[in-house]
């Protein structure tokens, strides 16, 4: 098995007010932060895709950022890890444990997920349409792993937006598992976000 990681960077940052990748958290960038993580956790080697010393550039749409760090993806990489970025905390644990399932061999991508703890209400407005039984979600993270050739099969199936690589797997027909997630690691999406992880490292 061959592990290559990519790390999304690129974007526009718009809710954040800046691209984020480039922010800091205890003076070391995110995109730092995120290509540590998975080089600690197992990949052989990782690529950054958006405007940061020795990345590559990103695209348009997240998807498109994704498909950059494809195009540059070794031949023999049996197995690719896709992280955001704007996910610092993520433990060397977790993308070990992403890799562990991957490792079995029985199925086309691993998505970290957390169970949701509120209730969740359908609205239309103001007015509450119904409430959802929470029993059947998670919420995902990345790192997300897939076996190379799903993911590829995943984006040559269509190019309809995703917010995560999972989805384009999904639509593609290939299986997708979850395994726990981490509390800790957030997104990154509003300034403030900054500092709850500065308090997550005291
Ligand atoms: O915008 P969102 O919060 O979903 O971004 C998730 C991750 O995808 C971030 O790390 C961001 O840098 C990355 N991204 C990208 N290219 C884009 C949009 C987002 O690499 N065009």
């Amino acid at each position: 098995m061959t592990v290559f990681g990519i790390v999304v960077a690129a974007g526009s940052g718009e809710r954040f007010g800046r691209p984020k990748a480039a922010a800091e958290l205890a003076g070391r960038p995110l995109w730092r932060w995120a290509a540590d993580a998975l080089s600690s956790g197992g990949c052989d080697d990782v690529v950054v895709v958006g405007e940061v010393p020795g990345g590559i550039p990103g695209g348009a749409r997240r998807r498109d950022s994704v498909a950059a760090g494809l195009a540059v993806t070794p031949d023999g990489a049996t197995h690719v890890l896709v992280h955001d970025a704007a996910r610092p905390l993520a433990s060397t644990e977790l993308v070990a444990r992403v890799i562990e399932r991957l490792a079995v061999g029985d199925v086309d991508a691993v998505v970290p997920g957390l169970a949701v703890r509120d209730t969740l209400k359908h609205v239309s407005g103001e007015v509450v349409t119904r409430t959802i039984d929470r029993s059947h979600l998670v919420i995902a993270q990345t790192p997300q792993g897939f076996r190379t050739a799903a993911l590829l099969r995943g984006h040559d199936f269509d190019d309809d937006d995703a917010t995560d690589d999972a989805a384009l797997v999904e639509r593609s027909g290939g299986s997708v598992v979850i395994v726990d997630g981490d509390d800790h690691n957030l997104k990154i999406t509003y300034p403030g976000d900054l500092a709850v992880m500065e308090a997550f490292l005291l």
